[in-house]
């Protein structure tokens, strides 16, 4: 039976962090669903079919070498339901901190009773990644900041590129 992970985020933009997850997941999965999530309240800094090409590009080879079939796909809804239309049975989600422990905690509790047979896999941050989140990302990279140690190459392009001044 082939195991397929679903990893709900909003990657915006993909970061080291996400990566480092990705790379774990493609280790245990025979397929990897990375579901963006979308919200319509929210105006998000890149397009969903935006960070989602970043996540093909950085991501694709990475998990193929790991003999692991790399999806991106979108969802608005509970990410229960995203994982039943993937044929998941992990929904993958990376820890950093305790902050991180006591959300997911809950999360993974509630989607536990709306789907049952989705186990939630919790995979921890490798050290060098502990401190990488999206939302500094966005704001470093808004004031002009260096990005590079935090997210891959073309995702620092990409964000020099939204965040370019006009001459
Ligand atoms: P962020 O919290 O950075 O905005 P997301 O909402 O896209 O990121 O998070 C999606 C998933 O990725 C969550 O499970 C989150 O804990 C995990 N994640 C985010 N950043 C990291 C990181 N630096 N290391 C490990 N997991 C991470």
């Amino acid at each position: 039976m082939k195991r397929v992970g679903l990893y709900p985020g909003s990657f915006d933009p993909l970061t080291n962090g996400h990566v480092d997850i990705i790379v774990k997941a493609a280790a245990i999965c025979d397929r990897l669903v990375v579901a963006i999530g979308t919200h319509p309240a929210k105006t998000p800094l890149f397009a969903a079919d935006e960070r989602a090409t970043m996540i093909r590009e950085e991501c694709a080879s990475a998990a193929r070498a790991r003999g692991c079939e790399l999806d991106v796909v979108t969802f608005a809804d509970l990410a229960v339901e995203a994982a039943g239309r993937a044929g998941a049975s992990m929904i993958i989600r990376g820890l950093r901190d305790a902050s991180d422990f006591d959300y997911e905690m809950q999360m993974a509790g509630m989607n536990g009773i709306m789907a049952p047979a989705v186990q939630t896999v919790f995979l921890p941050a490798s050290p060098s990644m502990r401190h990488i989140t999206a939302t500094l990302v966005r704001q470093i990279a808004g004031m002009g900041g260096d990005v590079s140690p935090f997210v891959p190459a073309g995702v620092a392009r990409a964000l020099a590129a939204r965040f370019a001044r006009p001459k």
